[in-house]
């Protein structure tokens, strides 16, 4: 077993670097402390970061160069992600599309799929959200009840989804839709994609505890995409969005540990110059059990994400065990969250002082990580799934 990059994986990582030394300061966001506020300047941000990757060939660095991608591995994209998530590299707006559905249409999609979507998708000129959960369908997916009748050529959708990250500023969606109401429910589902722009489609903003509006309600009303637009077969779309969430649970946070350790440094900074018991917290032997803790998991982390893409190396698909990745990333940054809030107290968000010793990355982590586990699946799904298909449980009561 061998952990460590090869002299060549060692050197794209310092083309990377190089990358990112010329592009970061040229960033519509460059010199500001946090996330801008105004959502429509974040979107600009996101745009122009989707379109500097796609100049500088980073775009699909593990996808075949047929479809736009490099050629690359897996490796290479861990890498990049490490390097960017070190420096705190802009966030794409593309991420559903590039995370999700792209590693999901090369394996589940039809050729002409992958010639017409991915090269867009890569280049940042088609943005795409995921249309799964429901007002009734969130944890228990399969229940969803939007529906898709196939009318001549076209697919005709109505129905509503909750949740939509990012639907306001996307082209596309991926959309879970009934089409056998008769099926047992998990089947009679299928994968289709729909165009945004159209008079079927209504987007309204949810505004969310951060006073932002991240995600939204799509209400579907007569909405068409052409009969092709299916991934998989027609009333298989079940085991076509599992592929997609396995890619969200696993692979999109391979490179995640690196910010975490920028935080993880932002709070042992934080420790340094808060007032303790003995002189200052980071003297305090509860605060360092915790910290030394949160660092052990971090590096857990980063070596349970190598395994991961170990597997996806070999099988180009992942299993249930995304779920133990995804449950071990989320419930470690909540805890971290936590941590940072006990040291630094209410005061963590508003004091400029602190600000420049990490507040404002640290009060992100402690609201955001609640997030992370509840979207892609809660933990208690997640430990459901690993129960279950992992460890070989029974599946529990309801069911
Ligand atoms: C930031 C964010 C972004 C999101 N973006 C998207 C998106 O882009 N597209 C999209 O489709 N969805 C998105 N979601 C929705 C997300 O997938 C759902 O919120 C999630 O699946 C949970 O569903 P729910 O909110 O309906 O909660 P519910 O399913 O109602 O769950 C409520 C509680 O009950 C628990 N629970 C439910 N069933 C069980 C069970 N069988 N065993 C044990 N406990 C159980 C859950 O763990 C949870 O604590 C997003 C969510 C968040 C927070």
């Amino acid at each position: 077993m061998d952990l460590s990059f090869s002299p060549e994986q060692e050197a794209f990582r310092t083309r990377v670097q190089e990358f990112l030394a010329e592009v970061l300061p040229k960033s519509p966001g460059a010199g500001r402390r946090g996330l801008p506020r105004d959502p429509a300047e974040q979107a600009e941000i996101g745009r122009w970061w989707e379109k500097t990757i796609w100049e500088h060939g980073f775009a699909g660095i593990s996808w075949p160069q047929e479809y736009g991608g490099q050629g690359l591995t897996w490796v290479e994209q861990v890498i990049f992600s490490e390097e960017c998530a070190r420096l705190n590299a802009p966030q794409g707006l593309n991420g559903l599309g590039k995370g999700l559905l792209g590693p999901t249409l090369l394996v589940e999609g039809s050729e002409a799929q992958k010639q017409r979507f991915i090269r867009p998708l890569l280049m940042g000129e088609e943005i795409w959200c995921q249309g799964y959960s429901e007002p009734n369908a969130g944890s228990d997916l399969a229940s969803l009840r939007s529906r898709a009748e196939l009318v001549g050529d076209e697919w005709v959708i109505n129905g509503q989804k909750i949740w939509t990250s990012g639907a306001h500023h996307a082209d596309w969606c991926f959309v879970l839709a009934r089409t056998d109401p008769d099926a047992p429910k998990h089947r009679g589902i299928s994968f289709l994609l729909v165009p945004m722009h159209q008079p079927g489609i209504k987007v309204e903003p949810l505004v969310q505890l951060t006073g932002q509006a991240g995600f939204n309600s799509v209400t579907f009303d007569d909405a068409r995409t052409p009969k092709e637009n299916v991934v998989g077969s027609v009333n298989d779309g079940w085991r076509v969005a599992n592929t997609v969430l396995s890619f969200e649970r696993g692979p999109t946070i391979v490179g995640r540990y690196a910010g975490y350790m920028r935080e993880m440094e932002a709070l042992m900074d934080a420790a340094e110059a808060m007032p303790g018991p003995y002189g200052t917290a980071s003297r305090d032997s509860h605060f360092r059990q915790r910290m030394m803790e949160v660092w052990t998991e971090i590096q857990i982390l980063r070596l349970h994400g190598y395994n991961v893409i170990t597997q996806l190396q070999q099988k180009n698909r992942m299993g249930p065990e995304a779920s133990m990745l995804k449950l071990y990333y989320s419930e470690m940054h909540k805890r971290l969250g936590d941590l940072a809030m006990d040291i630094l107290g209410p005061d963590m968000p508003f004091s400029q002082g602190l600000e420049s010793l990490g507040g404002g990355v640290l009060h992100r982590a402690f609201l955001g990580a609640r997030a992370e586990t509840i979207f892609a699946g809660t933990s208690q799904i997640q430990r459901n799934v690993i129960a279950e298909r992992v460890l070989g449980l029974p599946r529990d009561e309801r069911h």
